[in-house]
């Protein structure tokens, strides 16, 4: 049987319930399950104020709004930016008139401090993180730009559903956070072949309150109920709003919602399994790293990483994907470098890192479906194809 990258797992019969309740009680969009969902969420991320919506790209895409329209953000003004990610990430600039600007990667795939801070300008407003594969790199080191010349963090954490950051005093470890909890907006993503699958789905999660409101607003066409509530708050008046902005047709709904509760709770077991077989390729890939052939991308240790992703760098990549294709093994690239798409072709050159990775990397397939004989397989073709 052929083993692919991704395959979502599913627990059928408790998602079906959930959704039995949807359908009973004749509720299946916003309200009811969404706002469960937000709950649990913010439950267990230690978030405050999480707001599910339809994809990690539209709450990108709204919550660079709120930044924009709060801080009087100029159209041009710029954002600090990855080329090793999904579109979305830079597209979620552009739909906002602000400019992408590419920092180059470090060797954990994510920004490199260094490059970032070379490429900051008067006009730069932000920068955009993304946690490659649930790993948060240099996240702190860009933390710490952001605060020094007064950016906002952006963090896509499309990857990040689990990912905990560990507290380290004295050596000890004493507690983790839930990564992307000191950014000033942190966005998930629950697509079906993420960590956390639904169908699809995302979660804005904005530190500030009043941001996290504005939001909520545009993520429904910009309908302000709140005012209508408070000030007539008698029960013929319930229909009547006020529209504040062109928002966006973008919430979540009680069917997603159900999906992403029931994920939820089995989100830190799913992601531990994913940890063991990640562990078990490195055990075979990092041996071998005195031969060239091989490089495991790693996780910095001070973080218990999602592992979405198991990423390795391989010279003959190409062949090797061809090679593992014919073996019935149908691995991912995570990812083609953004700047040398035509849409972003204005900074190729820019980002020398991201280029040269962007022809090196493979994602094994690492799923809940995997069993050891199919790791294993992987990596015996893995082994020979880099030798193709
Ligand atoms: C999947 C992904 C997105 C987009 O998520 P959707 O929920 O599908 O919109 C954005 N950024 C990264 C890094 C992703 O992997």
């Amino acid at each position: 049987m052929a083993i692919q990258v991704f395959k979502p797992k599913y627990r059928v019969d408790e998602v079906l319930e959930e959704i039995k309740e949807c359908l009973e009680i004749g509720w299946t969009g916003l309200g009811y399950k969404t706002e469960r969902f937000e709950q649990a969420w913010n439950q267990y991320t230690g978030f405050k104020n999480s707001h599910f919506v339809a994809s990690n790209t539209v709450g990108l895409q709204i919550a660079i709004k709120v930044l924009k329209d709060a801080n009087k953000w100029k159209n041009g003004d710029e954002i600090i930016t990855t080329p090793l990610t999904f579109v979305s990430s830079n597209h979620a600039v552009l739909y906002n008139n602000l400019q992408p600007v590419f920092a180059d990667v470090d060797d954990q795939l994510c920004l490199d401090p260094k490059s970032v801070e070379a490429r900051i300008t008067k006009k730069t407003k932000a920068v955009m993180f993304v946690g490659l594969g649930g790993n948060i790199g240099q996240y702190k080191a860009i933390k710490e730009l952001c605060d020094k010349y007064d950016l906002k963090l952006i963090l896509d954490a499309a990857h990040m559903a689990g990912t905990k950051v560990v507290n380290q005093y004295h050596g000890t470890i004493i507690t983790t956070d839930h990564a992307g909890l000191d950014a000033d907006v942190s966005v998930f993503s629950f697509q079906s072949v993420k960590n956390l699958p639904t169908a699809d789905g995302g979660m804005v999660c904005f530190k500030n309150k009043d941001y996290d409101a504005l939001a909520r607003k545009l993520s429904w066409l910009g309908i302000d109920k709140d005012t209508f509530n408070r000030t007539n708050s008698k029960g013929s008046y319930k229909w009547d709003y006020d529209v504040i902005d062109v928002g966006f047709k973008a919430h979540g709904n009680s069917i997603m919602a159900s999906m992403g509760l029931v994920a939820l709770k089995y989100l830190d077991e799913d992601n531990a399994r994913r940890r063991e077989i990640c562990e078990i390729y490195n055990k075979e890939f990092f041996s071998l790293e005195s031969d060239n052939l091989i490089t495991p991308i790693f996780h910095n240790p001070e973080c218990i990483s999602s592992r979405h992703i198991y990423q390795i760098r391989v010279a003959n990549r190409d062949q090797v994907m061809e090679f593992l294709n014919a073996n019935d093994i149908f691995p991912g690239v995570h990812y083609k470098d953004n700047t040398q798409y035509e849409m972003y072709s204005y900074a190729q050159g820019s980002c020398p890192n991201a280029a040269q990775i962007s022809k090196e990397v493979i994602s094994l397939p690492l799923h809940m479906y995997l069993t050891n004989e199919d790791i294993q397989k992987v990596i015996d073709v893995v082994k020979k194809a880099v030798k193709w």
